[in-house]
């Protein structure tokens, strides 16, 4: 039997956290590994999608999709073996169909793309604007974006506080463009989740890295570009991660972490059961 085809919405609070780029690449290293995938370009009023993935002539978008004129199917473009849906950015055009986006054809949209991939990534504008809300709550699945910084992470707290409300699972948080001595660890990050929403792991730390910006200019998303870069590859371990092929790549923190080994290592020093 078919398995059942996974939405997932990758999002974050700030704009400039890398959805695009890695919601990109992990549809292109999923696809690499075997998958169909399905990319929506869920943020309407950016629409940057389609630049990132090379895209410039793509006569129907999501946008008539959603206002009726064309079905889902026409909407979908073929690139680096991933479906694409891409969004249109005439401003005059976006700035009409932002004002009445109808979450229910949205869904319906969604659920329309879901019968035709395993995989659909869903690209959601930062914020938490009405279109921020739909694309989460259109989705099964929630990756959120983070830097690492506490105001790019005070921002998911908000987001994951919403996909809690609209019912969206957070699989796990992305820490991406990481390298710097100031940034905030992942054990921190962890911690900070641990105490605001509940255990939420950080999936993978993907890092900073000039060959995105060199792919960006090139017009090529990176994991095509220069699949071997750093940042290429932990894009493809966490395409790996989310198909479940490959877990974790470390231990995710857990509170008591620290009471459990102190207590293991004082009944291996003691011989006592404490
Ligand atoms: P968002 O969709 O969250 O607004 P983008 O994907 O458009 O963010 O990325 C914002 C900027 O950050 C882009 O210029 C992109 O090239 C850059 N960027 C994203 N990820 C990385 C990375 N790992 N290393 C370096 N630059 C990155
Ligand atoms: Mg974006």
């Amino acid at each position: 039997m078919r398995k059942k085809a996974r939405s997932i919405a990758v999002s974050s609070g700030k704009g400039g956290t890398g959805k695009t780029t890695l919601t990109a690449n992990l549809g292109i290293a999923l696809a690499n590994d075997g998958y169909e995938v399905t990319i929506l370009d869920g943020d309407l009023a950016m629409a940057n999608l389609g630049l990132i993935m090379g895209m410039n002539d793509c006569p129907v978008t999501f946008l008539d999709v959603l206002s009726g004129d064309a079905n889902p199917e026409d909407a979908v473009y073929e690139d680096y073996g991933v479906k694409v849906v891409p969004t249109g950015f005439r401003f005059e055009e976006i700035h009409e169909n932002l004002s009445d986006v109808d979450s229910e054809r949205v869904e319906e949209v969604v659920s329309e793309l879901l019968r035709k991939t395993e995989f659909l990534l869903i690209d959601v504008p930062a914020g938490m604007a009405e279109t921020t809300i739909i694309s989460i709550a259109a989705a099964r699945e929630m990756i959120p974006v983070t830097n690492p910084n506490y105001s790019s992470l005070v921002d998911c707290y908000k987001t994951i506080r919403l996909a809690n409300v609209v019912d969206t699972w957070t699989r796990g948080l992305v820490v991406n463009r990481v390298g710097r001595a100031s940034d905030i660890s992942r054990d921190e990050i962890e911690h900070f989740m641990g105490n605001t929403v509940g255990s939420i792991s950080v999936i993978l730390d993907v890092p900073e890295d000039d060959t995105v910006h060199e792919a960006e200019r090139a017009g090529v998303p990176v994991t095509v570009y220069e699949p071997t870069s750093p940042s290429s590859e932990s894009i493809y371990e966490l395409a790996r991660v989310m198909a479940g092929e490959s877990d974790l790549p470390y231990e995710p923190y857990e509170e008591g972490e620290i009471d459990q080994t102190v207590k293991r290592l004082s009944r291996a020093l003691t011989g006592r059961k404490s």
